[in-house]
């Protein structure tokens, strides 16, 4: 199968010249030259289109000492809430009015198909006037306190107050998303940022630090250093001036991130992976569980955190609905992100699709039989083949591990119990959809299932006032919503004797 490469020249002019410049750090409101850099590779063909610059521990302690500034002694800690609502309504419209450029660059840095990029950019503006709507809300409470002694008046009170610099490090799978998911509420909360992107997928960020500056958002407020995780990521994570960690990635690099940050006692918020289950029950509407499950797991091509990557069917509707979701991978046009046909794009990278390709061959070569028909795809792009495999046991690393590419494993079962039994049988709990038309069934498994978020006859996807996260291996903490602002505040208790 021979698949699209990307024609550069459907780019806007824009997007061409932002990819032909040189991109450094954006700290303190200034552009800082690259020392190093890292080649940004196009999915699609393995090929260098751009650059990046290769920060470490000196760029972070720039960043850092900037975003403590601002913090401390800058204008952002007194500036008004209303004033602070008005600047980020200001960087959503600036999102919005760039939203084919910023797509671009999504879609070329991650692979993603285009439409699916521009529905991603016009998200994360969302996501930004949501969060825009919190600064003048921020409020803590007043309990009545009276102590027994006589003539004793007390007045009591909790103020919300930002945490100070936060150090934001995300993934490369839906890069601005999530760059924004950590920007929108630090700054609505009134915390300054040192955000790091993912080195696979930096270049929307760095349009974002343009559009901040533009958005007229004070200098040192928002920070940008590109690089390695190992190298600018822990040296974030290690700062002392650093006061939250809030970090979305795999849940190895959380666990490290959490050792690291325990050292200095940070707050931190993990946002993990997952290997989440899909529960079809023979009363569901079959048609749309077919094409539920099949869009629960290959959207982005799998790479999405709570990527319905196990699907669990009732017996006696099991083929039917293993063949239909297969039939529905085969018919997915695979092509480059800027090929308007295109329904999947390739995989960030090589190392990327050859795990995801050894996952495939040691199941088939374990006994599982694949449903999907087509070869995989030939060429230099990071591309796997949509494919869906029965005959898997559910203790399989196919079923067990998060694979975070389009892979589908289905597994029958004969009753409710069983189904809630295997949704929960694993170290992740990051989210799950339930497939039935039976309102008192699915009231009967929401609550006995082990994760953050249920979807119920809907792949679901993220709203911006509905808190995002998960439970046990998927990490702790929530994005989005009142819990995912509450991450940036902590609580000052005031007591005032008046008499
Ligand atoms: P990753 O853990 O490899 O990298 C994530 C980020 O951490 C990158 O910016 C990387 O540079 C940085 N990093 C790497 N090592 C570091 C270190 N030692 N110290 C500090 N920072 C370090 O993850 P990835 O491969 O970029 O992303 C895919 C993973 O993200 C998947 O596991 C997916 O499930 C998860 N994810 C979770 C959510 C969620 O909301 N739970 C959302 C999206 C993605």
């Amino acid at each position: 199968m021979t698949i699209s490469t990307n024609d550069y020249s459907r780019l806007g002019s824009a997007t061409r010249a932002f990819i032909e410049r040189s991109h450094g750090h954006f700290i303190d409101g200034q552009w800082l030259a690259a020392g190093s850099s890292l080649a940004v590779i196009d999915p699609a063909n393995g090929q260098a289109f751009s650059a990046i610059a290769a920060g470490g521990a000196g760029e972070i302690d720039a960043a850092v000492r900037a975003a403590h500034h601002a913090f401390h002694h800058g204008s952002w800690s007194t500036l008004a809430p209303l004033a602070r609502e008005a600047l980020l309504i200001g960087l959503a419209e600036r999102v919005e009015r760039d939203a084919e450029r910023l797509a671009e660059l999504e879609s070329l840095d991650n692979g993603m198909p285009l439409d699916f990029a521009r529905i991603n950019v016009f998200g994360a503006a969302g996501v930004l006037r949501y969060m825009a709507g919190w600064p003048s809300r921020i409020c803590g409470e007043t309990p009545e306190v009276r102590m027994p002694f006589p003539g004793s008046q007390f007045f009591g009170y909790t103020r919300r107050e930002a945490v100070g610099v936060v150090g934001a490090i995300v993934p490369w799978n839906v890069p601005l998303m999530m760059a924004i998911w950590k920007l929108a509420p630090a700054l609505a909360a009134g915390c300054t940022v040192v955000l790091k992107p993912a080195e696979d997928a930096s270049l929307s960020a760095l349009a974002l630090a343009e559009l901040v500056a533009q958005a007229g958002i004070p200098p040192g407020v928002v920070n940008i250093v590109t690089g390695l995780g190992r190298e600018a990521g822990e040296a974030l994570v290690k700062h002392p001036l650093v006061a939250k960690i809030s970090f979305t990635g795999s849940t190895a690099t959380g666990k490290r991130v959490n050792q690291l940050a325990t050292e200095t006692l940070k707050k931190v918020t993990l946002e993990l992976g997952g290997k989440s289950p899909s529960l079809v029950f023979a009363d569901a509407n079959r048609a749309g569980a077919i094409t539920g499950a099949a869009n629960a797991i290959f959207t982005n091509s799998g790479q999405i955190c709570v990527a319905g990557s196990r699907l669990y069917v009732e017996r006696s509707c099991f083929e039917e609905v293993a063949e239909g979701v297969a039939r529905h991978a085969d018919n997915l046009h695979l092509g480059a992100g800027l090929d308007p046909a295109s329904q999947l794009g390739p995989l960030i990278n090589a190392r990327q699709r050859d795990l995801v390709q050894g996952y495939i061959d040691r199941a088939l070569a374990s006994g599982a039989t694949a449903l999907t028909r087509r070869s995989q795809p030939e060429g230099d792009g990071y591309f796997v083949a949509p494919t869906v495999l029965v005959d898997v046991a559910q203790g399989d690393p196919l079923v067990q591990e998060e694979i975070f590419g389009p892979v589908l494993a289905v597994l029958p079962f004969d009753d409710q119990e069983e189904a809630i039994a295997l949704a929960n049988d694993s170290r992740y709990g990051l989210a799950a959809c339930i497939w039935s038309e039976s309102l008192s069934r699915v009231h009967q498994i929401l609550p006995r299932l082990k994760c953050g978020k249920v979807s119920v006859n809907t792949a679901g996807f993220p709203y911006p006032a509905l808190p995002e996260g998960g439970t046990r291996q998927s990490g702790f903490g929530r994005d989005l919503g009142r819990e995912g602002l509450e991450g940036y505040l902590e609580t000052k208790t005031v007591l005032i004797q008046a008499s």
